[in-house]
């Protein structure tokens, strides 16, 4: 048994979360990735399931309520994210860690839920222009909204102190190194 931790990583959309764990998961059988709820649709070859459970407006706020979210915020106007009693219960039944990716405020409300069971990571990106640069050359938004997650980056970089670790990706290798570090260090 693996006493039913969990791992959150939270950041700023473009902060390189998505890289930092998809490279944790491959190198760590026993993480389970906690696949979220969400009511944006479809991008790029995102698969219903793997990378979300992709719902409509109307039947995700059906699961609001019918009280089925551990957590859910409206991360953009108009898009919910949130993550499903189901899915905890899903991984922790299978014997894994969890490995959560979530918005910063969502990560807050975890480690506060979860308590000294959860690590909890902020990926800091090194400066806001190369956010910018990050958003834009992964080429899945449009201008507007690239300047609508660059803004909220602002915000949500005031809440790194609220966090066990805070990861700052400037060299991709060397910020993977030390996830692992702390990856190692917490399931150990
Ligand atoms: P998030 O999941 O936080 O939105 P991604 O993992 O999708 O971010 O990363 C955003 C973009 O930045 C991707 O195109 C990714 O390949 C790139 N990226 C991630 N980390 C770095 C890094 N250290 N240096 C340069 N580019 C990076
Ligand atoms: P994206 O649209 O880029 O996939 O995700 C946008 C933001 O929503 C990211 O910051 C991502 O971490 C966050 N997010 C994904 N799943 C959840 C969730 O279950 N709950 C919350 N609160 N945020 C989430």
């Amino acid at each position: 048994m693996n006493n039913k931790k969990v791992i959150i990583f939270s950041a700023p959309s473009g902060a390189g979360k998505s890289t930092i764990v998809t490279y944790l998961m491959k190198r760590y059988p026993i993480l389970g990735f906690s696949v979220s709820a969400t009511s944006r649709a479809p991008r790029g070859a995102e698969v219903n399931g793997r990378e979300y459970y992709f719902f409509t407006s109307e039947e995700f706020r059906t699961k609001i309520d019918n009280d089925e979210f551990i957590e859910y915020e409206e991360v953009y106007k108009g898009s919910y994210y949130g993550t499903l009693k189901s899915e905890i219960d899903r991984l922790w039944n299978n014997g894994k860690i969890i490995v959560f990716d979530i918005d910063v405020v969502g990560g807050v409300n975890l480690k506060n839920l979860f308590g000294d069971s959860a690590l909890s990571v902020f990926i800091k990106p090194p400066s806001l222009e190369i956010l910018r640069e990050r958003l834009t050359g992964r080429g899945t938004e449009d201008i507007e909204s690239v300047e609508k997650r660059v803004k909220k980056a602002q915000y949500e970089l005031t809440f790194e102190d609220k966090f066990d670790k805070v990861l700052i990706n400037d060299n991709l290798e060397a910020c993977l190194k030390e996830a692992e570090r702390i990856t190692e260090e917490f399931i150990s």
